[in-house]
């Protein structure tokens, strides 16, 4: 099977790490399960400048780097490529923090693993040809048969693709809405996702 797997929020805690930059740098207190929006800019009421330096501050690679592993993400997908099916890592991440972004999955033991930069959130207008960078029409030319995905504003890239399995990680800010679909299936960890795609396979 050909499986597609978003990066922050699945693989690492990303908004647990931004809960704690919120704090260290606006003095922000909002704990992890009280991020009831997708969007951090909503979630810890920030003006625009605020936010502004909050994403460039969780971008930063050091920071980057420190972003804890989901547990069982590793070793899920190195077990998935084992049983060969084709995991591709697609983030909405920006394509300056690619690389950091690369050497985390390096150093968590995911070398094997492909990770492309799609612009799913409107952050990047970006024209580079890199090999990691991918375009909308190369996206939309791939077939998945399962998604492993967090964010409600990007279940828009599976529309095309009805008979696609989307086991959605549970996190504070997909549980208001209902899962757009019978396809959709909230899946509370690796173990729960593992699962779900032995049973398919
Ligand atoms: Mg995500």
């Amino acid at each position: 099977m050909r499986i597609y797997v978003d990066y922050d929020d699945c693989l690492c805690e990303t908004a647990k790490a931004f809960t704690w930059i919120a704090d260290r740098l606006f003095g922000k207190k909002v704990p992890y399960e009280k991020v009831r929006f997708f969007s951090l800019k909503e979630s810890f009421e920030l003006n625009d400048e605020e936010y502004a330096q909050l994403m460039e501050y969780g971008h930063r690679p050091e920071v980057l780097m420190a972003y804890e592993e989901t547990p069982g993400a590793a070793e899920t997908l190195n077990a998935w490529l084992d049983q060969g099916h084709e995991v591709y890592i697609i983030t909405g991440r920006p394509y300056s923090s690619y690389e950091a972004s690369r050497r985390w999955l390096d150093e968590h033991g995911l070398k094997r693993i492909k990770m492309y930069c799609l612009d799913k959130y409107g952050r990047n207008r970006c024209t580079d040809q890199s090999d990691y960078n991918m375009t909308m029409e190369e996206y939309y030319q791939l077939k998945f048969d399962v998604a492993v995905e967090d964010s409600p504003l990007a279940f828009r890239f599976f529309d095309h693709l009805p008979e696609m399995k989307v086991l959605v990680f549970d996190r504070p800010w997909n549980r208001a809405d209902q899962l757009p679909g019978a396809n959709y299936i909230r899946c509370t960890d690796w173990n729960t996702i593992n699962e779900m795609v032995d049973a398919m396979s």
